[in-house]
């Protein structure tokens, strides 16, 4: 049976480009607008030997009903559902803002393992934010730049463990 590998977060963390380096195409649409993640969401990713599947999220202006957070609930329970490894990405530089706690609590009732990855690291900028986002308590954020392809040799152990 294939891995399937969920990329979860609030918008504009990075999670379309980390699915693009692991798919190896530019599938996902990347935008510096909040929430743009229009297009195929689900590809087979890699890296290096590793196959598995893997789930973009976003994409809520898709998701017609209710309130925007809803709305980012509802394709975040639904990408955890079909998921065996949860990589919950928050902007390292940014630090852990509001709405990352809000994920993280919808996160924590997943009863999954989730993994935090602190995108953007790759400048020391991303340092404290790192370090904030152990409160959000799924642990040591792994420090990745899914722009400038760092951090991959942590994901590989991730997946290859869920294989
Ligand atoms: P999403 O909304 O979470 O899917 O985020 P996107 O993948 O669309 O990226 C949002 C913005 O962050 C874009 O401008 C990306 O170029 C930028 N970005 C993504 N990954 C990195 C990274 O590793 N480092 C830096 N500095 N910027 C990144
Ligand atoms: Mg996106």
């Amino acid at each position: 049976m294939t891995v399937t590998v969920a990329i979860v977060g609030r918008p504009n963390v990075g999670k379309s480009t980390l699915f693009n380096r692991l798919v190896g195409r530019k599938i996902a649409l990347v935008d510096d607008t909040p929430g743009v993640t229009r297009d195929r969401r689900e590809a087979e990713g890699h890296i290096a030997d590793l196959t598995f599947r893997v789930l973009d999220t976003a994409g809520y202006e898709d998701v017609k009903d209710g309130s925007l957070e809803d709305r980012m609930r509802q394709q975040t329970e639904l990408a955890i559902r079909e998921a065996d490894v949860i990589l919950f990405m928050i902007d390292a530089r940014a630090g852990v803002v509001p709405l990352d706690q809000r994920f993280a609590q919808v996160l924590r009732k997943a009863g999954k393992s989730v993994h935090l990855v602190g995108n953007k690291a790759e400048s020391a900028a991303a340092e404290a934010g790192l370090v904030e986002g152990f409160k959000l308590g799924f642990g040591e954020p792994i420090p990745l730049s899914a722009e400038h392809g760092l951090g991959l040799s942590e994901l590989y152990s991730i997946v290859s463990r869920a294989i």
